[in-house]
């Protein structure tokens, strides 16, 4: 037994915790749980907790459906919305077979084999996400309407008696118990929207702690009377909610993206991994977007009238909120800040494949040696078709439906997802897409009932 291993089998004993769960996610990036008594603990941690697979989606052939779930110790953190008495506490779990090799379907596992490739080459890697979600007034019912937001707040209002405001401080202390760090938060744009930012950490810590986030989010708001929900694009008419990701990758103690000999202090590793999210980001997109609604996040046109800041084109901007890749220069004398914005995911993705493929599109792009296209300082939102043609500026995946055709070709997105783990994934979006189109919408009626 390790010592970390020890250190929480004596925390259960000292502070007499009486419940722990296990928890991992699932492919499409739902949150699972197992809840066990701490004296079935000892054997978890030695040999994990076998669980039918075949009961989630996405984990397993009927024949293969035993698995165990082995808790991760240095993820070990008491649930602070439980109460005191009794203390449940959990832990993050890596999926195994019988035989102890990793499962396929177990998406930690996938982003630790990418980070495992990332540190063959030297490099570790560093993100930290900007979290936007909605509070709604209350929980919605299946079939009804969207509960109107919270509030009728902007761009970093804070107004008085203000629920949004007392909403991120009570979520923001509760993180902290949990020992995430928050680095950053306010109102969004959108009425209801708001965003927090988590401090930098290794990716596999990170993609931990959004899950962790999305639940103390929902925890939080259910205390409140009032819902939270991470949905894309809730309101038609209103911006959507990103997950804006900063990327870095180090060497060490060294981040390999700062030169300050380059105007823009990037090294050329930093210009390197930014064509390659530039060359793959269209395979990438049926997982950092990963439900149809992804999509109406991801238009960004004027001739819809409004820009809401997703990015919908391939290209790389220094201040421009319309690129998908973003390199922030307000950090520029900070040697180690140096990183870089990757704009696409939403906060609806599964945390881990995401990272997992952001990594192995940008190291694509180190280990290949990629041109580094120029930057674009053009709002590409406002350039016509034409003038995009002519800048080398492609579209995005419009929609489900095309990001799985994008993907289906995709040799990066299968090697580092595992053949089985890809068709699943495919299988399952071409479902939710025919699922989709059989629907005649709202939309439809209106428009051809009276006139066709
Ligand atoms: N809500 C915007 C998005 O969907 C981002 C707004 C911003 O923080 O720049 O990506
Ligand atoms: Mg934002
Ligand atoms: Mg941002």
């Amino acid at each position: 037994m390790d010592k970390q291993q020890e250190f929480v089998l004596r925390t259960l004993e000292e502070r007499d915790i009486r419940f722990v769960r296990l928890w991992f996610t699932d492919v499409l990036g739902y949150l699972k749980s197992v809840e066990i008594a701490p004296a079935e603990l000892e054997g978890a941690l030695a040999e994990g907790i076998g669980f039918d697979g075949s009961a989630i989606e996405g984990f397993a052939r009927v024949h293969e459906a035993d698995m165990l779930a082995r808790p991760d110790p240095s993820t070990f953190q008491v649930l602070p919305w439980r109460g005191e008495h009794p203390l449940t506490a959990r832990m993050f779990c890596d999926l195994v077979m019988p035989d102890g090799t990793p499962a396929a379907a177990d998406s930690r596992w996938v982003l630790r084999s990418a980070l495992a490739r990332a540190a063959d080459a030297g490099f570790t890697f560093y993100t930290h996400p900007e979290i936007e979600f909605f509070l709604l007034r209350e929980p919605p019912k299946r079939g009804g309407p969207v509960p109107p937001p919270v509030d009728e707040s902007g761009y970093f209002d804070l107004t008085p008696n203000d629920i949004s405001h007392d909403f991120r401080q009570q979520a923001i202390s509760m993180l902290e118990r949990l020992g995430i760090s928050v680095e950053f938060s306010h109102h969004e744009v959108a009425p209801g929207q708001q965003e927090i930012d988590l401090r930098y950490a290794d990716a596999l810590t990170i993609a931990d702690n959004i899950m962790t986030f999305r639940q103390v989010v929902r925890e939080v708001a259910l205390r409140q009377g009032i819902y939270a929900t991470f949905m894309p694009k809730p309101f038609g008419n209103q911006a959507g909610s990103g997950m804006h990701t900063h990327l870095s990758l180090f060497e060490g103690d060294r981040n390999a993206f700062h030169d300050p000999t380059d105007d823009y202090q990037l090294s050329k590793v930093a210009k390197a991994f930014i064509a390659g999210l530039l060359a793959h980001a269209a395979e990438i997109t049926a997982v950092t977007n990963q439900w149809v609604n992804s999509y109406k996040r991801l238009i960004g046109d004027q001739r819809v009238g409004e820009v809401l800041e997703a990015p919908a084109y391939v290209c790389w901007g220094h201040n421009n909120r319309s690129a998908l890749v973003r390199v922030p220069l307000y950090k520029l004398h900070k040697s180690n800040a140096t990183r870089v914005e990757f704009r696409l995911p939403d906060s609806a993705c599964n945390p881990y494949l995401t990272f997992a493929l952001v990594l192995a599109a940008g190291l694509r792009g180190v280990q290949g040696g990629y041109e580094l296209p120029p930057a674009s300082a053009d709002d590409v939102w406002t350039l016509t078709d034409t003038q995009r043609r002519e800048r080398g500026i492609t579209a995005l995946p419009g929609s489900l439906a095309e990001a799985v055709k994008v993907m289906e070709h995709s040799a990066l997105v299968r090697e580092t997802l595992g053949d089985e783990l890809f068709d699943f994934f495919l299988r399952n979006k071409r479902a939710e897409w025919l699922e989709y189109r059989r629907q005649v919408t709202p939309f439809e009626i209106d428009r051809y009932l009276p006139v066709l």
